[in-house]
């Protein structure tokens, strides 16, 4: 780009301004950012992140037609080159919009198939890939159409994330009271009761891949380990990567997930896999999702592991600047450990105290402590979602120093309640 060419321009949807990696990328990449904040974040007009160079209020979920009449107008009075979201619901809206004002995108088909996990199964299974038994339910009623899978069960919302209501049952017994908690979770939560998945529970470890596409050439970038929860719920914990394997499983991994984008049709920008090693050994997919994961922490793992700028491409791949081939070769070297420590909630309550962050900030291995839950915040008790306390997002040499430095936080992260909410924690 010559400095006289004016800089691309992205529409970038419902990002938190809390987590700085996408914004500090779009500012290496040389592009600017209109930022739609989330509804309920208030965004200072006078402190924005790096890149950011204007603020559009758009309401995606509750007015839908309006924020597209917005952005149209948006465009046809100061063009911008693309539009971009890593907040996973947005992803259908985000690919409409593309769509209607002629940008790159994946199109609100491929969009449909990587966020409705009903259509990514059977999109997955046409394609001959490996999919666990499932039933989609579309009704609560309807619950016995997956007595017949082999138990135990996972029972998820078709539009779900961040497992919200994610629920394991154990047996045919179990199922309708559990089928009946996660319609509820998903109308109280999601505000959405359009359907459920159901399908046969994936036994073994759990990775997290992530993977860039551009014209059809699918690059696979980073494996990391995810954990091995065993349910009945499943909330988020350890991030480490790259995750120790075989190169035998690695490339079975790699296999597995490119062939997944071409089942879903996606040719282009970034992709967050999930998948479990069933028995150890057999890749299958727990969902791809069309997007940087977890607000930027996926872009912080593949740019730590392989020292590629990650979001910078994904931007550049949706403002339609980017110009290297990906290539499809194997997984690229990597040249340190990055990993990302969920802390766990341990209780709910009201919080009294966060034991063990502040002294992080200053650990030569930890790059960003970053705190969502605070003293005075109310956790539910789970299937109900509050959110994550915090992330802590570290380097290493290698995966098992972060192992190690992962059992440290394990033992010296504490978080106390007191159960003076029960007004607050019927909500
Ligand atoms: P979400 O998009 O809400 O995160 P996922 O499909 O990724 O939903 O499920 C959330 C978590 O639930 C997964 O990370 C995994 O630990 C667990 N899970 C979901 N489906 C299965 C399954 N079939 N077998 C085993 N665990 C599962």
């Amino acid at each position: 780009m010559t400095t006289d060419s004016p800089k691309p321009t992205l529409v970038l949807v419902y990002q938190r301004t809390s987590l700085p990696w996408v914004f500090e990328s779009a500012e290496r990449a040389g592009i600017d950012l209109v930022l739609v904040p989330r509804p309920d974040e208030a965004v200072s007009e006078d402190r924005l992140p790096p890149a950011v160079v204007d603020v559009l209020r758009l309401d995606v979920e509750a007015d839908r037609a309006g924020a597209l009449d917005a952005l149209r107008h948006r465009y046809e009075t100061n063009a911008f080159q693309g539009i971009v979201t890593l907040y996973d619901p947005a992803v259908p809206f985000v690919a409409e919009a593309a769509e209607l004002l002629g940008l790159p995108g994946i199109g609100r088909d491929v969009a449909l198939g990587a966020q409705d996990k009903r259509v990514m199964r059977e999109r997955l299974a046409a394609a001959s890939l490996n999919v666990p038994g499932f039933v989609r339910v579309d009704d609560p009623a309807d619950w016995e159409k997956a007595a017949s899978l082999d138990f135990p069960v996972v029972v998820k919302p078709a539009h779900g994330f961040s497992s919200l209501g994610v629920t394991k049952a154990e047996s045919p017994q179990d199922l309708r009271s559990v089928v009946d908690e996660v319609w509820q979770t998903s109308a109280n939560k999601l505000g959405r009761t359009d359907g459920l998945v159901v399908e046969e529970y994936l036994d073994g470890p759990e990775f997290a891949v992530e993977s860039l596409a551009h014209g059809g050439d699918v690059r696979v970038l980073a494996i990391g380990y995810k954990g091995d929860p065993q349910g009945p719920h499943f909330e988020e914990g350890v991030y480490r990567a790259p995750a120790v394997l075989s190169e035998a499983v690695q490339e079975d991994i790699r296999r597995e997930v490119v062939a997944a984008h071409r089942a879903l049709g996606i040719t282009d920008g970034p992709t967050h896999t999930e998948l479990r090693l069933r028995g150890g050994v057999t890749p299958y997919l727990l969902e791809m999702g069309a997007r940087i994961g977890g607000s930027g922490v996926s872009h912080y793992i593949a740019s730590g592991v392989t020292g590629v700028d990650f979001a910078a491409q994904a931007l550049r791949i949706a403002a339609g600047t980017a110009t290297e081939s990906l290539g499809s070769g194997p997984l690229p070297t990597p040249v340190a450990a990055a990993a990302n420590y969920i802390v766990p909630c341990g209780g709910s309550g009201r919080i009294t105290a966060v034991h063990g962050l502040a002294e992080l900030r200053d650990d030569p291995r930890v790059d960003h402590v970053v705190q969502m839950l605070f003293p005075g915040d109310v956790v539910r008790p789970y299937p109900d979602f509050t959110g994550y306390p915090a992330f802590v997002l570290s380097r290493h040499a290698n995966t098992a120093e972060a192992e190690e430095f992962h059992s440290f936080l394990e033992q010296s992260i504490r978080i106390d309640y007191t159960d003076d909410t029960h007004q607050e924690g019927q909500a």
